[in-house]
């Protein structure tokens, strides 16, 4: 587990299809009606791209990333 990587939500371009929401197990979101939140980044998994793999528009990117990683070991998600 890390702060240093988590997921970060372009409102701008998400669609509130609720994929990342359904995807993670790591209680990272939560729904405000359709909209997925992150409330508890502490949970993300370092370098996984679970959800953002998922996301049909392209709104998901990560704090900490720089490229490149894709290394999630927990077997959950990717
Ligand atoms: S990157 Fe993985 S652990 Fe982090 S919020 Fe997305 S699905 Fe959950
Ligand atoms: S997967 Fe992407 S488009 Fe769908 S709710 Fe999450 S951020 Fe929005």
């Amino acid at each position: 587990m890390s702060k240093n990587w988590y997921p970060v939500i372009n409102y701008e371009n998400c669609i509130e299809c609720g994929a990342c929401f359904n995807k993670c197990s790591h209680g990272v979101y939560k729904k405000e009606g359709e909209r997925p939140v992150v409330v508890y980044p502490e949970g993300c998994v370092d370098g996984c791209r679970g959800c953002q793999k998922l996301c049909p528009s392209g709104a998901i990117e990560y704090v900490g990333d720089t490229g490149g990683k894709d290394n999630c070991s927990c077997g959950c998600c990717c």
